[in-house]
């Protein structure tokens, strides 16, 4: 999707509205409108993003540093008992809206979400030509 057509980017605006409850000249932070748990939100860049690969690195710390304050706010206003923080890229890994955002979803007792993989054994030589080959992408 073009960023001229991003319902993110219309949300970020305030073109579309929202609701929000943190927002400064780089971020907005607004309720997921269909909420894994109580207190589901989501932190969205104003300038477009699709994904991970396109975010350049001081807009990233700003976000993760957003996101340890809204952590915060969410555990004090909702005593939930546990967080996860889930950013997804592509479809394939669940991405539907392609504006980079980050979830902050907050877990209680017997919520039943499914936030997860299952793990496989691991072959200690793929692994290393696995972690060669990623070594030497950086
Ligand atoms: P993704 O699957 O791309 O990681 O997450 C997209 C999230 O955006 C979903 O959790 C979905 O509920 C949420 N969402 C989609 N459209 C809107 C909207 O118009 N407003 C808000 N607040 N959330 C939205
Ligand atoms: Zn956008």
């Amino acid at each position: 999707m073009s960023k001229d057509n991003c319902i993110f980017c219309k949300i970020a605006k305030g073109e579309i509205p929202s609701a929000t409850i943190y927002e400064d000249s780089h971020f907005r932070v607004m309720m997921d409108i269909n909420p894994a748990t109580k207190g589901h939100c989501l932190i969205i860049p104003r300038e477009h993003f699709d994904n991970i690969y396109d975010l350049d690195g001081e807009t990233a710390g700003k976000i993760f540093s957003l996101a340890t304050c809204i952590a915060r706010a969410l555990k004090d206003a909702l005593g939930c008992e546990g967080m996860n923080i889930v950013q997804n890229n592509g479809e394939i890994a669940g991405q539907t809206v392609m504006h980079f955002h980050l979830h902050l979803i907050p877990r209680y007792k017997d919520d039943e979400v499914k936030v997860g993989w299952v793990p496989h054994a691991s072959d200690e030589k793929e692994l290393e030509e696995l972690r060669r080959a990623i070594k030497a992408a950086i």
